[in-house]
């Protein structure tokens, strides 16, 4: 089964927040806000419906929509209902517009007797307030046949992130039920929903592994911090707009946004405060306002923005297909975990020695819901995120094979930078082990990596295209330790030539 297209090199490097995942989609809405007049507008094919400026119902609930310039649209209802105010209070077709408070309305009293909806049809191109019908009685969107099974997803994963089998396992076959689940939805055996949580210390590949899965599995990903998600109706976004950063990811099409990946990040910052004397709108409250989210639920979202207000039309958008993964490195978690094992273990007769749990570098693999509710996620929550999965704190081995082994790896873009001024660039294996020994102490784990790298190659990439005699250069440990020069080769003869930089 290898139905699922390649992962494009470059794609994930230059990858936005919305893990490039919006680039796999088609680009239809480019197209939309460029298109000329609306009977030629590919918009105006079958597969958007507008959307009222006034009542924000989509044409499949309102009826047909009268369009005006400034892409607005307006049902027949509020039409009716404007003309029937403006007649009853004698106001001017002016005064109405002005009330309407529409941009670039032209002066309504030059329409020479044409009839409104005429001139509303025949005005300007309308584009901006559609939103993609949802298909009546279509094929289903993720095809049984075409999700890749879960030795597939991982062997495409491994092409891109280094180490953590175990959570790039449980993530593929997470993924691989949730999809077959979708596409299967039979009725008399209903699969339960595999949410995901990820546990795992920063710069590990959480967002990474994410990012990756939704560009092998093309579909929409929206990442979105819990930091900043505080109740509704408190300073912050509400907990919905995770789900309009979907629609926006899918090109504003909620079909496909309902089968999307939602990456909650962050989520460990929710947890319940154990200081309870003011209200805890970002904690505990959010926790709670992602429940429904989380088990799936029909929530109206705004259509190109972030906020609802007035101006923006609202489109419902079921969550009950959305795969939500939620990941943090919860900090502590560990010793919650170590207090509970060395209770188990120092009862009985059996009893180990108390400091047994102290070296062991991957104690969340042992994490149970407890660990998780005393570190103050709630039980409500916990339950609907039933699979667990923890990543490692990435060793120096696992740094220096990121900087040189996948796909889109650093050195490999470093490489094809110099490779177009026709020289050779490489690097001593001693020399990756020390960026990587400076990245662990830096403990961003491998985001430190490019940061440190960029600090010695900048000489490097200055210093190069100078002169058109060097063929190949060659970054040593001693010019990362600050005590040499990298070595350069002219084309024919080796000789040191830029002077030592870095720390
Ligand atoms: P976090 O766990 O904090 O979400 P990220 O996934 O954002 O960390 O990782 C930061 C960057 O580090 C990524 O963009 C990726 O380039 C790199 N990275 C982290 N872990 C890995 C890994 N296991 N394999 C390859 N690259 C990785």
């Amino acid at each position: 089964m290898s139905d699922y297209r390649e992962v494009d090199d470059n794609d994930i490097t230059g990858g936005s927040d919305n893990g490039g995942a919006n680039a796999a989609g088609n680009s239809e809405t480019g197209n939309i806000q460029n298109s000329g007049k609306a009977g030629n507008s590919k918009h105006d094919s079958d597969e958007y419906e507008k959307v009222c400026y006034i009542c924000h119902r989509t044409e499949s609930k309102a009826g047909k929509m009268i369009s005006m310039p400034g892409n607005i649209y307006v049902c027949t209802d509020c039409m009716q209902r404007t003309l029937d105010t403006i007649n009853g209070s004698g106001m001017s077709y002016d005064d109405m517009i002005k009330n309407m408070n529409i941009p670039n309305m032209p002066n309504m009293n030059n329409l020479n007797g044409m009839m409104f909806g005429d001139f509303m049809d025949n005005y300007g191109t309308p584009d901006r307030q559609k939103v993609k019908k949802k298909k009546e009685k279509s094929e289903p969107d993720i095809d049984l046949k075409s999700i890749p099974a879960p030795h597939h997803i991982k062997e495409k994963l491994d092409e891109f992130v280094v180490g953590q089998d175990k959570a790039k396992k449980v993530l593929s076959v997470a993924v691989y039920n949730h999809y077959k689940r979708v596409a299967e939805n039979v009725d008399d055996v209903e699969i339960e929903k595999s949410n995901i949580l990820m546990i795992g210390p920063t710069g590990s590949g959480k967002t990474y592994l994410v990012k990756t899965l939704a560009r092998i599995l093309q579909v929409p990903l929206a990442i979105a911090d819990a930091t900043s998600l505080t109740e509704a109706g408190y300073i912050g976004d509400d907990i919905e707009s995770v789900v309009s950063k979907l629609l926006a990811a899918a090109d504003n099409d909620v079909e496909k946004a309902e089968h999307g990946i939602i990456f909650v990040d962050e989520i460990d910052k929710i947890a319940k405060k154990k200081e309870t004397r003011s209200r805890d709108v970002s904690g505990e409250s959010v926790q709670q306002g992602m429940l429904k989210l989380l088990e799936g639920s029909n929530v109206e979202v705004p259509v190109g923005a972030n906020s609802k207000n007035a101006m923006v039309p609202l489109v419902t958008v079921n969550t009950k297909n959305i795969l939500f993964i939620c990941g943090g490195a919860f900090p502590g978690l560990d010793d919650i975990i170590k207090e509970r094992l060395n209770k188990q273990s120092s009862i009985g007769f059996n009893a180990d020695l108390k400091d047994k749990y102290d070296e062991d570098k991957n104690l969340c693999d042992k994490v149970t819901m407890e660990d998780l509710r005393n570190f103050g996620m709630i039980p409500e929550f916990l339950g609907r995120l039933p699979v667990v999965c923890s990543l490692q704190r990435l060793t120096k081995e696992m740094l220096v094979s990121i900087l040189k082994e996948p796909k889109n790896a650093i050195l490999k873009q470093y490489k094809k930078l110099l490779a177009m001024d026709e020289v050779n660039l490489e690097f001593d294996d001693d020399a990756l082990g020390i960026i990587a020994e400076k990245a662990i102490e830096k403990d961003t784990g491998a985001r430190a990596l490019r940061s440190i790298l960029e600090e010695y190659m900048l000489d490097i990439m200055y210093e190069i295209p100078k002169d058109g005699n060097i063929g190949k250069v060659t970054i040593t440990a001693d010019y990362i330790n600050g005590k040499g020069a990298p070595r350069i080769e002219m084309r024919g003869l080796e000789v040191p030539l830029i002077g030592s930089a870095g720390a």
